[in-house]
């Protein structure tokens, strides 16, 4: 977090506040989240070298740079966004600080995941659900991680999940607060 500029994603007007550690608004209703939420989910997703990582809910494209700084040049980030402005804004500022080469960003209902890439190492999830979307489990490796807010529209339980084999490992971290996941296996609308 400490190589990649947040201020490069967050609008103009609220630049001034880029290392507040608070949401700040990026349009469109939605926000990029605080830094401690960042950096909490992506401990928790425990991305390494060479993995190959879905993020849903693409926003600012400020997470999907975190991913990528980390899983570098033998790994790749795709990250689904249902809102086309918000994918072209978090596609230029990927594109401005130099991790476009390792993030992908894929316009589309990241509820059901994204079929073409998978199997993923880890799949996070940056907006609320209110059940663990069942593509999202399909599309991990045996030994992938899911990190995913789920609950109702306004608090959640950050739920990490944990595949093996057959079985799934639950471990609910924090209460947490995101805008919700809209889509197939989300909500419905607003
Ligand atoms: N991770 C982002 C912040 C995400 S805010 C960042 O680093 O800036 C949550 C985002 O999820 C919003 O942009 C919202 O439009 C998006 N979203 C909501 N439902 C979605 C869905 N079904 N598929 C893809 N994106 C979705």
């Amino acid at each position: 977090m400490l190589k990649v500029p947040r201020e490069e994603f967050v609008p103009p007007e609220y630049r001034r506040f880029s290392y507040y550690d608070t949401p700040l608004p990026i349009g469109f209703g939605q926000t990029i989240s605080a830094m401690h939420m960042v950096a909490i989910m992506t401990e928790k997703l425990n991305p390494m070298p060479g993995h190959r990582v879905l993020e849903v809910g693409t926003g600012s494209g400020y997470q999907a740079a975190v991913l990528a700084e980390i899983v570098g040049a033998r790994g790749h980030v795709w990250t689904i966004e249902r809102i086309i402005e918000l994918a072209e804004f978090a596609h230029s500022n990927l594109k401005r600080t130099g991790y476009i080469d390792r993030a992908t960003v894929v316009v589309g209902d990241g509820s059901e995941g994204f079929q073409p890439a998978a199997p993923y190492d880890g799949i996070i999830v940056t907006a609320a659900a209110p059940d663990v979307p069942k593509p999202l489990l399909e599309q991990l490796k045996d030994g992938g991680k899911l990190v995913i807010p789920v609950g109702n529209r306004w608090v959640q339980v950050l739920r990490i999940i944990t595949k093996e084999g057959s079985k799934l490992q639950v471990e609910d971290v924090l209460p947490c607060a995101f805008v919700p996941l809209i889509g197939k296996y989300g909500f419905k609308n607003y």
